[in-house]
């Protein structure tokens, strides 16, 4: 894999000040227009990430804005707040951005990223859960591994699973190198889920022990 992290802040500064001036101004982003509902950062970069889709390089700058044709990613973690009002019937575009971005490089690399399951309806969601149920015998420990379709994070847009159940090399390259884009593996027992929860550039935050983190959360 071939990284770029560099920092000329100046240079970009005197190149895009009137880019800069116009976002200041009142000028959204066409991306950041797209998510409906405000998406709560959790976990700030120090650098903001610019991406180069062509030529595979990411650039590391303190300036609000990514040189023109770099792709920005956002800088702040995915949370069940980006989806708490409104329906949700698709993946979360900036998820799907960043891991499109990150099957890019991963392809550079010679390995081979794919979504096997990401958004899931609720009531798909709520069948996996019964399902789970009956084989592993009881809720909580059907919750290890399959959430309720309330608490499940995949029908709010927000998880995805890659590579499973195959191929569990590929998403080792994505558990090593996704926090560069922001993608972050989150269960201890699931090497093929991951979810966007920090800024692209940001470390991951340790695992959890498996998806009951997330239902208790949500429990009363
Ligand atoms: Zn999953």
């Amino acid at each position: 894999m071939r990284w770029a992290h560099r920092d000329n802040s100046l240079f970009i500064l005197a190149v895009l000040l009137p880019l800069i001036a116009g976002s200041i101004f009142g000028v959204v982003d066409q991306r950041s227009r797209a998510l409906a509902p405000p998406v709560k950062v959790v976990n700030y970069a120090k650098f903001r990430q610019c991406f180069d889709v062509t030529n595979l390089l990411i650039y590391s700058t303190k300036t609000i804005e990514c040189p023109q044709g770099y792709l920005f990613l956002g800088d702040g973690g995915l949370s069940e707040s980006a989806t708490a009002s409104g329906v949700v019937e698709e993946l979360h575009p900036q998820l799907e951005e960043r891991f499109n971005t990150a099957r890019l490089f991963a392809a550079e690399d010679g390995i081979s990223l794919v979504i096997t399951s990401g958004f899931r309806t609720l009531e798909r969601q709520a069948f996996l859960y019964q399902r789970e149920v009956r084989i592993r015998g009881s809720e909580s420990e059907a919750s290890k591994w399959v959430l309720p379709a309330e608490s499940s994070h995949h029908p709010m847009g927000l998880a995805i699973d890659v590579n499973y159940p195959m191929d569990r090399p590929g998403a080792l390259w994505l558990e090593r190198h996704g926090w560069r884009f922001g993608l972050c593996r989150v269960y201890a027992n699931e090497w093929w889920h991951f979810e966007a929860v920090s800024a692209p550039g940001v470390k991951c935050p340790p695992l959890a022990p498996d998806a009951r983190v997330d239902f208790a959360e949500r429990q009363p």
